[in-house]
């Protein structure tokens, strides 16, 4: 017998019949004999009905109103899924993140888990009882709710099964496991058997959405047996691991990422003097906008060119706060761009292989892809392009590595 943490997505749970459907799926573990806690997410499009609402009443809604209200799309679910249980004839409980208390920090939006009391889920386990709690959200030392940020009800899977020493987490999700990138994009985009936490971190961190960054985070640092796998069909899904020793076997790269939710700023004729950077980025940072690749590069007539990008939504932000820096400092001129796209190849065997980085650039080149910015790791290797390539460069570089389902096939 086992204790098993299953967490369902918002496509799981969209509709009534999902609902049941679900249920159904957490019986047959119950009948098993495992201990079962659940953990959802709102009904696909409700978190994002939900903060519509609030810009149709604010402009820029108050961050605890906003996380007053999206949080009740997941209690929904929580009862709607006990209920369903109960029907069925087995003994449920719901429980918001409140009553369970997750406990974070107060940063609403984007909130931390600090602690979890997981006396409580105990004991109804020990009652033979299916406990199923609502993802996504928290609450703060002072009984603020609070929310963990978009796609956290993985994180709430995650640090549940860490915090009940589970046996295993299970992901369950509209895929039937990690792909070598997004299927939706790529059609002959192929399932992993297992990939290792630390290329996961680097996919999520980079753009795949099929995990939460903070999930694989907890995971990892908790080792929690995690595994992604599909509500509608059987399968084994995959495995996410802790690092394996290299083999000769291994791939190069293991998988792609990309994002098109950045924007570039460029801050054109910087006077080439210590402190620069500092006087950019210094405000930019105290506006709590998160930068994220920099490039910067001196010309001959001693100014430089500083270019970095931002999430999309904090274009304006950002812009508003360099137009009285860029005066400061005597730049020339500052733009902004929204239609760029970022794109990552991932993979631990780049450690031990020469070559990989002038492999990409040659394949975007073969598609007369422009590359704009480009930033690197041990493990990693990212580029900016123009917007409109996106798919383009993604299929490339699938094929150019053999990575598509075919090629493994030969
Ligand atoms: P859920 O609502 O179940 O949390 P998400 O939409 O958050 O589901 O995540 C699943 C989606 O992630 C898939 O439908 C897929 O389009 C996308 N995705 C992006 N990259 C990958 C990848 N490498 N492997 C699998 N799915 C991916
Ligand atoms: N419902 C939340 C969202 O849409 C959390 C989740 O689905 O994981 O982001
Ligand atoms: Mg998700």
């Amino acid at each position: 017998m086992a204790l098993i943490v299953q967490k369902y997505g918002g496509t799981s749970v969209g509709t009534v019949e999902r609902i049941k459907n679900v249920a159904k799926k957490v019986e047959r573990y119950r009948d098993q004999g495992h201990d079962v806690v659940v953990v959802v997410s709102a009904m696909s499009g409700e978190t994002n009905r939900l903060i519509a609402l609030a810009n149709e009443i604010h402009d820029q809604p108050p961050a605890r109103e906003l996380d007053v209200l999206v949080t009740t799309g997941e209690q929904v679910t929580i009862a709607l899924l006990s209920m369903a249980l109960q029907k069925d004839g087995y003994d449920a409980r719901s429980y918001t993140g409140a009553q369970v208390r997750i406990l974070t920090d107060d940063a609403y939006g984007k909130a931390r888990i600090q602690a979890i009391d997981a006396d409580r889920i105990r004991k109804d386990l020990e009652k033979g009882r299916i406990v199923v709690v609502a993802g996504f959200q928290g609450v703060d030392e002072d009984g603020n709710i609070t929310t963990l940020g978009r796609g956290g009800s993985d994180t709430t899977g995650v640090a549940l099964a860490a915090a009940l020493k589970a046996d295993e987490c299970q992901i369950y999700t509209d895929v039937d496991g990690v792909y070598t990138t997004d299927p939706r994009v790529v059609p002959n985009a192929r399932r992993l058997e297992q990939i290792t936490f630390e290329e996961m971190l680097e996919m999520a961190s980079l753009g795949s959405k099929v995990l939460q960054i903070r999930s694989v985070e907890f995971a990892g640092k908790y080792n929690v047996p995690l595994r992604v796998l599909s509500t509608f069909e059987e399968g084994p899904g995959t495995l996410i691991t802790v690092d394996q020793e290299e083999t000769m076997e291994q791939p190069v790269i293991s998988g792609i990422a990309f994002n098109r939710d950045e924007a570039k700023i460029t801050v054109r004729g910087v006077p080439d003097m210590p402190g620069a950077a500092y006087k950019i980025l210094g405000p930019v940072g105290e506006a709590n906008i998160e930068v994220d690749m920099i490039v910067q590069n001196v010309s001959a007539d001693g100014t430089t060119d500083f270019t970095f990008t931002v999430h999309k939504n904090e274009l304006r932000k950002a812009l508003d706060v360099l137009k009285n820096v860029a005066a400061e400092l005597g730049a020339k001129e500052i733009q902004g761009d929204a239609s760029i796209a970022k794109v990552s190849i991932v993979g631990v065997g780049m450690r031990s292989h020469a070559g990989v980085a002038s492999k990409m650039f040659k394949l975007l080149a073969n598609e007369s892809i422009n590359i704009q910015m480009i930033s690197t790791s041990e493990i990693k290797i990212s580029v900016v392009i123009d917007e409109k390539y996106l798919e383009l460069a993604v299929r490339a570089l699938h094929t150019g590595f053999e990575l598509d389902r075919d090629a493994a096939a030969k």
